[in-house]
């Protein structure tokens, strides 16, 4: 089966994101597999080698347009690296995306080790 899987990290989780990506290239680079980010997020899988279609940022609208692909069954994961200790311009959007996820019951992660068992089961 085709995974469509998105991922996206918080600023101060991005480290945490290219680590967890690099721990599991092998996994992530699978014919089956697309990846998807925010922008940001986006260009730093791409310095850790990943192929990845990449939004608009986050604050932009990129979690709003990964909604978007949620709900029209376009989405199979959610990797959502938060940082519950900053504030966000675009804290709307992010529990928008959380909702959304859980209207169509597709997997989120919303932390690393929830993302480690996440990723265990493709
Ligand atoms: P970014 O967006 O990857 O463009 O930084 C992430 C976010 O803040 O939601």
């Amino acid at each position: 089966m085709n995974m469509n899987i998105a991922v996206i990290a918080h600023d101060g989780k991005k480290a945490e994101m290219v680590q967890f990506l690099m721990d599991h290239k092998v996994v992530l680079s699978q014919k089956k597999v697309t990846l998807f980010a925010t922008g940001t997020t986006g260009e730093k899988a791409e310095k850790a080698g990943l192929i990845i279609h990449k939004f608009l940022s986050g604050p932009k609208g990129g979690d709003a347009q990964i909604a978007a692909k949620v709900a029209e069954g376009q989405m199979d994961m959610v990797l959502f690296f938060r940082d519950p200790l900053d504030k966000h311009p675009h804290e709307p959007d992010i529990i928008m995306l959380m909702r959304i996820c859980d209207v169509y019951n597709i997997p989120l992660a919303t932390n690393p080790a929830t993302a480690e068992l996440l990723i265990k089961a493709i």
